[in-house]
């Protein structure tokens, strides 16, 4: 596997492929989990090459504790990554992604996508997450790249930008990887004691008991009470935000949409820990999960 550290090097390998050779490119911020060898087997079973990048993008953290306390693992994700058969990784030093701390200059805005849920707690986070997706995929210039649906409102914003930067580029979407306790793999989970990990199990049991409640046709205002009522009982938990959007435009509704898939959206505290969670409830009849 190619180790890349700066731009040249990264198109110095990748102008080195055949025009015909297609690469994938799976952005991630390190501290490797199941949850992005899924989007690295995705990546490596259509794609002739798979990048890797990691890179802790300072410029997505509003909280520099949260950026500070970001678990960083290098020695663990290599080897990771060799033992996936990833192609090469791209781990650039901050200078190189901000060499002259443009992340000052520009700023990024996605209409109606980055005032709710994620991006009306978080401020500045789209902003930061656009930023370094497009330098990275201007520096990769992939065939596609892998998103996962864990971070889905990531993924609406991702695809907008592609459109509207003209970015040539297959967004691809990956479905949730999570424990057998149900709670969704993330690099923040190394952060919670063995208890913390338990008490977080409560969102995924929460947002499947959302979707069975609206299956059955309750309505969406009884379902929110009922789930922050739920979370407020186990007293290791803080909600932040229990949301629904429709998928196809990723606007908040509050009545039911029985024509096109919908998902629930919580991010919560367990300890000082925040976590992030989402389930996609497809129209009625349909069981596919896709996004
Ligand atoms: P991160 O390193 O947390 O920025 O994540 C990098 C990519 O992996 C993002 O596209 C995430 O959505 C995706 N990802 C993180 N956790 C999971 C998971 N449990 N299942 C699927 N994809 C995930």
């Amino acid at each position: 596997m190619k180790l890349l550290q700066d731009v040249s090097s990264v198109r110095n390998f990748t102008q080195k492929q055949t025009a015909k050779q297609e690469i994938g490119l799976v952005p991630t911020m390190g501290a490797l989990h199941r949850g992005h060898r899924a989007l690295l087997e995705a990546s490596l079973q259509n794609n002739d090459l798979t990048i890797c990048s990691i890179y802790v993008n300072p410029t997505q953290f509003n909280n520099p504790d949260d950026l500070d306390k970001y678990p960083r693992t290098l020695e663990h994700d290599l080897k990771f990554l060799e033992e996936v058969g990833c192609d090469a990784v791209f781990c650039p030093p901050n200078q190189v992604m901000y060499p002259k701390k443009e992340q000052q200059l520009l700023q990024l805005s996605f209409g109606h996508l980055d005032k709710i849920l994620e991006g009306q707690h978080r401020p500045g986070h789209f902003s930061g997450v656009g930023l370094v997706v497009s330098k990275l995929l201007n520096i990769v210039q992939p065939r596609r790249a892998y998103f996962g649906q864990k971070d889905l409102q990531q993924l609406a914003i991702i695809r907008q930008m592609v459109r509207e930067f003209c970015i040539s580029v297959e967004i691809m979407s990956v479905p949730i990887v999570r424990e057998a306790s149900g709670l969704a793999l993330s690099s923040r989970n190394q952060r919670l004691s063995s208890e913390e990990k338990q008490v977080a199990t409560q969102l995924y049991r929460t947002l499947l008991f959302a979707q069975q409640q609206y299956e059955i046709g309750i309505d969406l205002t009884t379902i929110k009470q009922q789930v922050l009522d739920r979370l407020s009982r186990d007293t290791g938990i803080r909600v932040e935000y229990f949301e629904v959007v429709r998928i196809d435009d990723f606007h908040l509704i509050e009545e039911a949409d029985k024509s096109g898939a919908i998902a629930f959206c919580v991010a919560a505290y367990v300890g000082d820990v925040r976590l992030i969670d989402n389930i996609i409830v497809p129209p009625a009849k349909s069981t596919q999960q896709e996004h």
